[in-house]
C-alpha cells in the first residue's frame, strides 16, 4: 500500500495549483473532484439511478449529468439532497479508496476538499494543508468561479475554519502570495516535501 498524503484546503485555497506541482514531479494524484465525476460518467449505474429519480431533465443531450440542473432541483430540498448524498458519497469513497490501494508508487497525493469535514484523515499517513487568508481565498474563488461573494461565503461557512484545518495539518503550504511572484518558492517547498515524503514512505515500506 502506497503512503498516503491527504492534500486539503478551503475552496480557492490553491489545492489544484499545488497538486499540479506534485504531478510535475511524477507523483500520482487521486482527486476527489475527478472521482466524483467518474462515478456518474455516461452509462454508469449511478447516472441511471439519478435519471430515474430526478427525470431526464438532469441529463444533457450528450448523456452527461447536468450538474446545474441537478443543483437547481436539490437546492433547498433536504430530502432530495439526502437521497443524492447517500447514493454518491459511499460510491465516491469506495472508488477513491480503491484507486489509492492500486497505487504502485511509494506515495500518492490524495486531493480532497472536504478531507477533514468528512473525517477522511484517518485514511491518511499525513495531512498537507494549503493555507491562505480568508480575504485572499474569497477573492480567488469569486474570480475563478464567476460566483458572487455571498455564494462563496456560504461555501466557506460550510467548510471547517482555517484554524481548525491547520490544527489537523502535519505540513502546511502558505499560498497567500501571488503566483507570478511565488511560483519558484512554491516549487522549492513542494520539492522539499516530496523528498521528505519519499523518505517517510520508504521507511514505512521497509517495515
Ligand atoms: P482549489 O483547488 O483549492 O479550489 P485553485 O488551485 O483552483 O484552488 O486556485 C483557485 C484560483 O486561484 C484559481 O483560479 C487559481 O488559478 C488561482 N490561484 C491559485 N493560487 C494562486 C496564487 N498563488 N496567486 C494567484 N492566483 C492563484
Amino acid at each position: 500500500m502506497a503512503y498516503i498524503i491527504g492534500l486539503t484546503g478551503g475552496i480557492g485555497s490553491g489545492k489544484s495549483t499545488i497538486a499540479d506541482l506534485f504531478a510535475e514531479l511524477g507523483v500520482p494524484i487521486v482527486d476527489a473532484d475527478v472521482v466524483a465525476r467518474e462515478v456518474v460518467a455516461p452509462g454508469s449505474p449511478l447516472l441511471v439511478q439519478i435519471a430515474e429519480y430526478f427525470g431526464q431533465q438532469v441529463i444533457t443531450a450528450e448523456g452527461v449529468l447536468d450538474r446545474a440542473a441537478l443543483r437547481q432541483i436539490v437546492f433547498a430540498d433536504k430530502e432530495k439532497t439526502e437521497w443524492l448524498n447517500q447514493l454518491l458519497h459511499p460510491a465516491i469513497r469506495q472508488r477513491m479508496l480503491s484507486q489509492l490501494q492500486q497505487q504502485t508508487a511509494l506515495y500518492v497525493l490524495w486531493v480532497v476538499p472536504l478531507l477533514i469535514e468528512n473525517k477522511l484523515t484517518e485514511y491518511c499517513d499525513r495531512v498537507l494543508v494549503v493555507d491562505v487568508s480568508e480575504a485572499v481565498q474569497l477573492q480567488r474563488a469569486v474570480r475563478r468561479d464567476n460566483n458572487n461573494i455571498q455564494q462563496i461565503k456560504k461555501i466557506m461557512q460550510a467548510q471547517v475554519g482555517r484554524q481548525q484545518r491547520l490544527a489537523k495539518a502535519d505540513d502546511v503550504i502558505n499560498n497567500d502570495r501571488i503566483l507570478s511572484e511565488s511560483k519558484n518558492d512554491l516549487r522549492a517547498q513542494v520539492l522539499q516535501l516530496h523528498q521528505h515524503y519519499l523518505a517517510l514512505a520508504g521507511k514505512k515500506h521497509e517495515k
